[in-house]
């Protein structure tokens, strides 16, 4: 990716300090460690270049994210995740729980749950060997190279999904989705 991370791009308020509990909370975290350790997404100083969520409720497009700056590894705390209970696209704002905000990438995660009711988890990467695999495996890419954590990339990302569980972001890196943590962790090992 060409450009230089800086933090989120929407305004973030914090409902809560408590941190987010949920008995999926387990897998997320060993599903991050995995990616990690394989590389899937590429850290940099401060953090990874990649966030891994789950949809908390059934009817509803609450989740719990990984938060912002935050390095994927084997020893992450429930701080190092944030549950986001509230988005406005139009307005920009995201309310969630926990200490740290939430991944800078939120809207799009958010905008993926409201359009795919079946989809429970999203992970997304920056590998740029999976993206070659991908594309070899002919999985839809976007059409253009959008900023990270735009509506913009947002909105590219949903309409390039549409009837797919793998999209590749062109420039940037892929997006798995589906209906559980781990058909969504096993199917980029199945690339
Ligand atoms: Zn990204």
């Amino acid at each position: 990716m060409s450009e230089l991370y800086t933090g989120t791009k929407f305004k973030y308020i914090n409902k809560s300090k408590t941190f987010p509990e949920h008995k999926n909370l387990k897998l997320l975290k060993s599903w991050c460690d995995i990616f990690n350790r394989n590389k899937f997404a590429p850290p940099y100083p401060g953090g990874s270049s990649g966030n891994l969520s789950f949809r908390t409720k059934m009817n509803s497009n609450n989740f719990i994210i990984t938060a912002s700056h935050t390095s994927l590894s084997d020893a992450m705390k429930d701080s190092d995740f944030s549950e986001v209970v509230f988005c406005s696209v139009s307005k920009n704002i995201v309310h969630s729980k926990g200490i740290k905000a939430p991944s800078s990438e939120t809207l799009m995660h958010y905008l993926i749950y409201k359009s795919r009711p079946d989809v429970n988890a999203i992970f997304h990467g920056h590998s740029a060997e999976i993206m070659k695999l991908a594309k070899q495996k002919t999985f839809p890419e976007t059409k253009k190279e959008l900023e990270y954590g735009t509506v913009e990339l947002a909105e590219d990302v949903v309409n390039t999904l549409k009837n797919y569980n793998f999209v590749i972001l062109k420039n940037h890196g892929f997006v798995s989705v589906g209906k559980t943590q781990n058909e969504v962790g096993n199917q980029i090992f199945e690339l």
